[in-house]
């Protein structure tokens, strides 16, 4: 990483621009191509019916890609000019501790902005093409407003601006962050019926929590977690098992 590093301090702006977009076309491939492959493996079941792709979403995805470009662009150049400070000299534990608390603090947050978004008249008007998703397709998890995507970039960047995480801590925030947005916007379940209980238990957001949210938008607003759902009361009624 340190190497790397190294060559993205000595980038120029267009070589920099030319990085951020193949690390995020390539994270938007691969999204695309785990959402086919978890569609088709032997296991998977399908939760409702699939969502149409239309042409407005794909051009809307790639505006997201482009977004989040920017974002990652912005991200460089705060840690260029010192305004985000990365701590290399983290251990392995220290690493998977970085992107525990890092999720655990963009879980709540992406709560609040979530929710806000639904609840707050002017923003509403921002997160209702995500929801012209009623079911769920490969695209639905890049079909945001440009504020959307910007949003979540700028409070991630705000937080690491506030603490010295590491660039791979960051870095495999962002591969489970990927991972978690392509799984959740599955519409087919990939989980035995056993896990499905334990992850419900143990507060995870599955495919079938997020699917729930576009079948009844007032409800499981968790990204990664149902824990703030379940704290304030916005669970959807069929996951109420806790007490
Ligand atoms: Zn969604
Ligand atoms: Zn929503």
């Amino acid at each position: 990483m340190d190497y790397l590093l190294g060559i993205l301090n000595q980038t120029t702006f267009g070589q920099l621009v030319l990085f951020g977009l193949m690390v995020n076309f390539t994270i938007y491939g691969c999204s695309l191509g785990l959402y086919m492959f978890l569609t088709k493996i032997s296991v998977s079941r399908r939760i409702g019916e699939e969502q149409p792709v239309l042409r407005s979403d794909v051009l809307l995805s790639l505006i997201t890609v482009i977004c989040n470009t920017l974002v990652f662009i912005l991200g460089v150049m705060l840690w260029k000019t010192g305004f985000i400070v990365l701590n290399e000299n983290r251990l392995w534990f220290q690493v998977l501790f970085e992107v525990l608390i890092l999720t655990l603090i963009m879980d709540f947050l992406m709560y609040v902005f979530h929710r806000s978004v639904h609840f707050l008249r002017y923003f509403r008007k921002v997160h209702e093409r995500h929801h012209e998703h009623e079911s769920t397709n490969l695209l639905s998890l890049f079909v945001l407003h440009p504020v959307e995507s910007i949003g979540f970039g700028l409070m991630m960047l705000g937080v690491i601006t506030l603490f010295p995480f590491s660039a791979v801590g960051i870095s495999l925030y962002l591969v489970l962050n990927s991972l978690w947005g392509t799984v959740g916007h599955l519409n087919h379940s990939v989980l035995p019926q056993s896990w499905l209980k334990i992850a419900q238990k143990g507060y995870l957001c599955t495919s079938e929590f997020h699917y729930l949210h576009h079948q009844n938008p007032d409800c499981n607003f968790g990204f990664y977690t149902s824990v703030w759902d379940v704290v304030f009361k916005t669970i959807h009624p069929s996951l109420r098992t806790h007490p």
